[in-house]
C-alpha cells in the first residue's frame, strides 16, 4: 500500500452514518469507497449499546446497537467498501486531499467526494465547570456504557445522576438493572430532556426519582467520590439560596450534552449553523465546500440511529454522483427555520425531488402544527400532538408540493 492513495469517495468515521453513507456511495457507482475509522472496529457508538430500540423505522423490529452495527457491517463488506481500522483522520483540505494517521503511518488519500460522519463526543465535567475535588468516581455517560456494557465492569455502588438526556435515562435504567442503587436524577432545566417514553421506562418504572431545576454545585471526596452537594436553580439558571443539601454517594454519572466533532469541519473552512454547531448543507448533504458531504450525528444530534442512517444513505448516495459526474442539481430555494423551531434542516433544496426535513422545537409544546409556507401561502400542514425539544420532527416534503413555492423561498414554522 503506498503512501498516497486515490478513491472516488472516502468516508470519514465508521458510525452508522459512515456505515450507511459508505455502503450506499459503492451501490451508486462510485468503485473505489474508503471507509476511514480511527477505532479498531466500525459501528461507533452502537457497539456499547446493549439495549434494544435500534431499527424500529428501518426494520420494523427492535435491535441492540452491536446488531443493528452489524447489518450495516455486513453491507459496506458485500459491497467491497475498503475499511481501514485505526485510522484516524487528522487533516482534511477544501481540495479533498485527507491526511490519515495509522500503525502504517502518515498517508495521504486524494478523494473525488468526502463525506464528513465523525458523531459526536461527551461533554464532561471540565466542559461544565463543577466545583469541588476531584476524587475518581465521576464519569461520562458513554465512559459508564463502554465500561459496563463492552468490559463487564462496574463502575459503583451508589450514583446520582446529572442530566435526564436520553442517553442518563438509559443508564439509570441500566445501572439499576445491574444491581446499583440510583439514588437520583438531577436536571438543570425545569422540565426533563429526554422522551417522554424514556421517562416511563427507564426512572418511573424502576422508582427513581428526578429532580428539576436542580444540578450538582459540588463533588466532594478524596481518592474517590463520597457524596455531591445538590442546589435548585432559579428561572435564570443561578442557585438558589437554602436549598443546598448533601447526597452520599460514590458515583457521578454525567450526562450534560453531546458535542458534535466537527473539528476537521472548522479546519476545512465549512460554513456552519452555530445552533447545531454542524454544516449547513442542502437536500443531498453537500457542505459550502464542493464535494464535501455531511451526515448523522457530527451534523445534527439524532435521537433515533434510524433517521441518521437514512439521511446518511443520501449523502453517500449523492457523494458517488458528484465523485462520478460532478453534478448535482443546483440547490436554489432557500429554508428558514421560522417561530417556534430551533433549526430546520436542510437551508437549501434543489425542488427536484421529495425532501425529509428535520427539525426540532425551542420547548415541548402540545396540539400544535408543523407549517410550511412559501409567498405568505401554506404549503404544507402537519399535526402535531406532541412535540419536545429531545425528539427530532421528521417530515417529508413530497415533490408535487414544490409547485406552490415561490422566489425560491420556504419556511417551516410551529403555528396553530
Ligand atoms: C454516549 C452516547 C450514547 C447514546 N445512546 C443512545 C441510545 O441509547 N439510543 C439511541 O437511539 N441513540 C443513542 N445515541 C445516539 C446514536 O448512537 C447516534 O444516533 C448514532 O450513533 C450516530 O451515528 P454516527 O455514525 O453519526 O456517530 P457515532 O456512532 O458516534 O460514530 C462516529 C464514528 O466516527 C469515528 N471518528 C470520529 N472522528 C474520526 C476521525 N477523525 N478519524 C476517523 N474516525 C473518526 C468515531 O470513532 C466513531 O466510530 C447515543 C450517542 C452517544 C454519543
Amino acid at each position: 500500500m503506498s503512501a498516497h492513495e486515490v478513491a472516488d469517495v472516502a468516508v470519514i468515521g465508521g458510525g452508522p452514518a459512515g456505515l450507511a453513507a459508505a455502503a450506499e456511495a459503492k451501490a451508486a457507482g462510485a468503485s473505489r469507497v474508503l471507509l476511514l475509522e480511527r477505532d479498531d472496529r466500525v459501528g461507533g457508538i452502537l457497539n456499547q449499546q446493549v439495549h434494544d430500540g435500534f431499527g424500529t423505522k428501518v426494520f420494523g423490529e427492535a435491535l441492540t446497537g452491536p446488531e443493528y452495527a452489524a447489518i450495516y457491517e455486513d453491507r459496506v463488506n458485500d459491497r467491497d467498501v475498503e475499511t481501514w481500522l485505526k485510522t484516524h483522520v487528522i487533516d482534511v483540505t477544501k481540495d479533498r486531499l485527507i491526511t490519515v494517521h495509522s500503525d502504517k503511518g502518515l498517508r495521504t488519500i486524494e478523494a473525488g467526494s468526502v463525506v464528513l460522519s465523525m458523531g459526536c463526543r461527551e461533554r464532561t465535567r471540565g466542559a461544565i465547570g463543577t466545583a469541588g475535588t476531584r476524587p475518581s468516581g465521576v464519569f461520562t455517560a458513554g465512559a459508564v456504557q463502554n465500561y459496563m456494557n463492552v468490559r463487564n465492569l462496574a463502575v459503583g455502588r451508589k450514583v446520582v445522576i446529572l442530566g435526564s438526556g436520553d442517553i442518563g435515562l438509559i443508564m439509570a435504567r441500566r445501572l439499576k438493572l445491574e444491581g446499583a442503587e440510583v439514588v437520583c436524577v438531577a436536571e438543570i432545566l425545569p422540565q426533563p430532556s429526554g422522551i417522554a417514553g424514556n421517562m416511563v421506562r427507564c426512572l418511573e418504572d424502576f422508582d427513581i426519582p428526578l429532580f428539576l431545576s436542580t444540578t450538582v454545585v459540588e463533588i466532594h471526596g478524596k481518592s474517590r467520590v463520597t457524596g455531591v452537594t445538590l442546589a435548585e436553580v432559579g428561572p435564570k439558571m443561578g442557585e438558589k439560596k437554602g436549598t443546598r443539601r448533601f447526597v452520599e454517594c460514590d458515583t457521578l454519572l454525567l450526562s450534560v450534552g453531546l458535542i458534535p466533532e466537527n473539528e476537521l469541519t472548522n479546519k476545512i473552512g465549512i460554513i456552519t449553523n452555530p445552533l447545531t454547531t454542524g454544516a449547513i448543507v442542502d437536500d443531498s448533504f453537500r457542505t459550502s465546500v464542493p464535494g464535501i458531504f455531511s451526515c448523522g450525528n457530527v451534523l445534527q444530534v439524532h435521537d433515533v440511529v434510524d433517521y441518521a442512517t437514512l439521511e446518511s444513505e443520501k449523502a453517500g448516495i449523492a457523494a458517488a454522483i458528484w465523485a462520478t459526474t460532478g453534478k448535482l442539481p443546483d440547490a436554489d430555494i432557500k429554508v428558514t427555520a421560522g417561530e417556534g423551531l430551533r433549526y430546520v434542516l436542510p437551508a437549501t433544496i434543489s425542488g427536484t425531488d421529495s425532501v425529509d426535513f428535520t427539525m426540532r422545537s425551542w420547548k415541548e409544546d402540545h396540539n400544535r402544527a408543523i407549517i410550511f409556507k412559501s409567498g405568505g401561502e401554506e404549503v404544507r400542514r402537519l399535526r402535531m400532538p406532541h412535540m419536545e425539544p429531545a425528539g427530532m420532527i421528521r417530515v417529508r416534503l413530497g415533490k408535487g408540493r414544490f409547485r406552490r413555492i415561490v422566489n425560491n423561498e420556504l419556511t417551516v414554522e410551529v403555528g396553530d
